[in-house]
């Protein structure tokens, strides 16, 4: 339809319109009374008294997201499940889609990314070695985590395939000496390395060389890709819910780049200050540097007891295990409503645990 056409549509309309003699050219809605008559002393049916309320608001359904929004009743047993701690919160805070994950809670909880270059940390013994003293590494700025900085030496990797200069040791001072890298850099190297948390060198790769001003180190071990981690201050472990050894979800990246890494562990003490370290691989492929924002979206808790839900008895369930002749401990897999307990003790079959 062009310009045209529009300008003769609105005019046949307008001539229809005084054609009517300025009457509106629609009826007048006229309210249908109900068949049959109205019964005394109710109200019409028309009145709206008489309809459920899904005919008045009907629930609205996305075509394009069928797990938004949880049909009313399935969420009230969800949420009653959670509550007696037998299945996960239908839907917490911040989350559009909590319904369905099993051993996850998502939580809108921010932190701040620190990428990591690749770095050494050195025993004092193989420090010695490469710079021909018997002193610490030289203190040149302090990095994110309490007590650690970067010092000033630098080291060249040397591996089969190739040769990285440059390596920036990370002070103090270790038991062990661990060379932590991006998978690329294990690539230019030709080395294959598995994926650690730092620190934790058991099956770790070797294969390299360091070398420094006055002598080279040969490593077996102590070669890492550094497992994603977030630490964790003590003090903010209860408003991101996270606790030490907690796996964690976090969402982090610009529209286009933006990533979930999965599998980051937490890792809580006195020393640590809270930051989700990534290496530049990772942070890369997010396009995210130092100081960007990362959301964590999901906790688990592999490692705790208290993580497992634990199921809830009631009395009922007490009853019918002292039916079964089974008795029930202080320190059992379950939590017990107080009822529960004292009809458990009423029966007989509470075992206090020893
Ligand atoms: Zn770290």
């Amino acid at each position: 339809m062009n310009k045209d056409d529009v300008q003769r549509l609105s005019e046949l309309i307008a001539s229809r319109l005084d054609a009517a003699g300025g009457r509106a050219w629609l009826p007048t809605p006229v309210r249908p009374e109900p068949p049959g008559g109205p019964t005394p002393g109710a109200l019409p049916a028309w009145s709206g008294a008489a309809q459920t309320l899904p005919d008045v608001a009907p629930i609205r359904r996305s075509a394009g997201s069928p797990h938004h929004r949880t049909e009313y009743p399935a969420l009230v047993t969800a949420a009653r499940q959670a509550a007696a701690a037998r299945g996960p919160a239908p839907l917490p805070a911040g989350s559009k889609a909590g319904a369905g994950r099993a051993a996850t809670a998502r939580t809108p909880k921010e932190v701040a990314i620190g990428v990591s270059n690749r770095h050494l940390h050195v025993s004092q013994r193989d420090f010695a070695t490469l710079f021909g003293a018997e002193r610490s590494p030289t203190p040149q700025r302090p990095i994110s985590q309490p007590g650690q900085y970067a010092a000033s030496e630098t080291v060249a990797v040397v591996g089969r395939g190739g040769r990285i200069e440059g390596v920036r040791i990370v002070g103090p001072a270790r038991g062990q000496t661990q060379l932590e890298l991006a998978p690329a850099d294990c690539r230019t190297l030709g080395i294959q390395v598995p994926v650690r948390l730092s620190g934790r060198l058991e099956g770790s790769g070797g294969g390299v060389t360091l070398e420094g001003p006055a002598g080279k180190v040969t490593l077996e071990a102590g070669v890492i890709i550094a497992q994603r981690h977030l630490h964790v201050a003590p003090g903010d472990a209860k408003h991101l819910g996270v606790g030490d050894g907690d796996r964690v979800a976090v969402e982090c990246g610009p529209a286009g780049r933006r990533v979930t890494l999965h599998d980051v562990l937490a890792r809580m003490g006195p020393t640590h200050a809270t930051e989700l370290h990534l290496d530049t691989d990772e942070a890369n492929a997010a396009q995210v540097k130092t100081g960007d924002r990362a959301l964590i979206v999901a906790t688990s808790h592999p490692g705790r007891p208290s993580g497992r839900r634990r199921p809830l008895l009631v009395e009922r369930d007490v009853a019918e295990l002292a039916a079964r002749g089974e008795s029930v401990t202080s320190g059992g897999p379950y939590l017990l409503t107080p009822a529960a307990r004292d009809r458990a003790k009423a029966l007989g079959i509470w075992r206090e645990e020893t």
